[in-house]
């Protein structure tokens, strides 16, 4: 008995599993900071820390949401609902489309690796391609690259999408074309006639993602879901998300609008329990929470202009936002965020974008933006070897 298992043993030192090869080179996501892990790392208490690294709404989850949680917490030993009835019902009602033209994700993010599945799937030895910008939500080549498509990165105009050019760059291999509107990180916003233009000009057998995550931020955004309620445009697909603008994004809940047959296909990948059943009843709520969605609107439009004045008074390039956060240009974004991090305050380096003297920073509440303000300065400061900017 004793000799089987050190045989075991010994043979286990030499037989590795063979993972899959596409992910040798698979770069690794790098989220926002938790504010324990810092916490812990720089022996500093969770309370003195704030965290504007991952575009998280200030006020916390919509407080509907939270009181329908805590009294949907006795269900917790069923399942969810897999189909999501209710919240599909609510969500349908609102966008004026059928349940059918909608899949829910566990986050939004779920969604990208649903179409992923579905689209690239390496049949005849090729994934395809997918077309991206460059400075675009880091998932989606990621998600591409994990299922062994190609990707083609088009180069941005002044940090923004180059539609026409990514429409140009469109081959016969081409699956997919992402366009995250606004842009995460670059907050940027395509114009409405070219967003028409865009949605016209991607060919009918490629699929056009427009990720929308940021999309109840903005006064006047151009509303696509018509296309999809009329069926004008099949291979178009809408993904939202309630981490944003409804504060849920720990419990990790996003949907998809598109083309009923399309979402049919979706749905055969989908997990039957993706999305939690806290969640379905935390999002139910969200949609009613109008007062909690005008606050942090009206929050995020000040706190834009906040960080818009400060960084023209401070001299300090940025890219003007659409979204949550902006996009700072410190130098060496790396070292700045080390050096706000040891004050107590989380922001993003951008290296991972391929912008390394850029930090993106959340808007905040005003409380926090003052604080991230205040040490952005006195970082910056340091940095150049003078007094404090005041
Ligand atoms: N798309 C964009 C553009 C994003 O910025 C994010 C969140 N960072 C997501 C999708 C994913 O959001 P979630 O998975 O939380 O719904």
């Amino acid at each position: 008995m004793d000799l089987r298992f050190s045989l075991l043993a010994f043979y286990s030192i030499l037989i590795f599993v063979r993972t899959n090869p596409v992910l040798k080179n698979l770069p690794t996501y790098q989220p926002g900071r938790p504010i324990e892990e810092v916490a812990r790392e720089l022996n500093l208490p969770a309370a003195s820390i704030i965290k504007v690294a991952s575009n998280e709404n200030p006020f916390g989850p919509s407080p509907l949401a939270l009181d329908a949680m805590r009294k949907a917490l006795d269900g917790l030993n069923l399942y969810p609902d897999g189909n999501a009835f209710y919240l599909k019902q609510k969500l349908a009602a609102k966008l004026g489309v059928e349940p059918s033209h909608l899949i829910l994700g566990n986050g939004s993010n779920e969604i990208i690796e649903f179409v992923a599945h579905a689209l690239l799937d390496n049949e005849g030895g090729s994934a395809g391609n997918i077309i991206v910008s460059q400075y675009c939500f880091a998932i989606y080549p990621i998600v591409a690259k994990m299922f062994g498509a190609n990707v083609i990165t088009v180069p941005a105009k002044q940090y923004a999408h180059d539609l026409p050019a990514m429409v140009r760059a469109i081959t016969p291999q081409t699956r997919i074309v992402f366009v995250a509107n606004p842009n995460n990180p670059t907050g940027t916003l395509a114009r409405r006639e070219d967003i028409v233009q865009l949605v016209n000009d991607v060919p009918d057998d490629v699929l056009l993602v427009m990720d929308e995550a940021y999309i109840e931020f903005l006064d006047d955004a151009a509303d696509l879901v018509p296309l999809i309620r009329l069926g004008t445009r099949k291979n178009l697909l809408l993904m939202r998300t309630f981490s944003k603008i409804y504060g849920l994004a720990g419990l990790r809940i996003g949907y998809g609008i598109g083309n009923p047959d399309f979402i049919a296909a979706l749905e055969k990948i989908r997990q039957p329990f993706n999305v939690n059943s806290l969640a379905q009843t935390a999002a139910l709520a969200a949609l009613d929470d109008t007062e909690h969605v005008r606050k942090t609107r009206a929050n995020n439009f000040a706190g834009l202009e906040f960080f818009a004045h400060a960084c023209r008074e401070l001299k300090l390039e940025f890219v003007p936002s659409h979204a949550n956060f902006v996009l700072v240009k410190v130098g060496d974004g790396a070292k700045v965020f080390d050096a706000m991090q040891r004050h107590g305050v989380i922001v993003r380096p951008m290296g991972g974008y391929q912008l390394p003297e850029w930090i993106r920073i959340s808007i905040g509440t005003p409380k926090e933006n003052e604080r991230c303000l205040s040490v952005l300065k006195e970082v910056m400061a340091s940095r150049q070897g003078v007094s404090p900017v005041r």
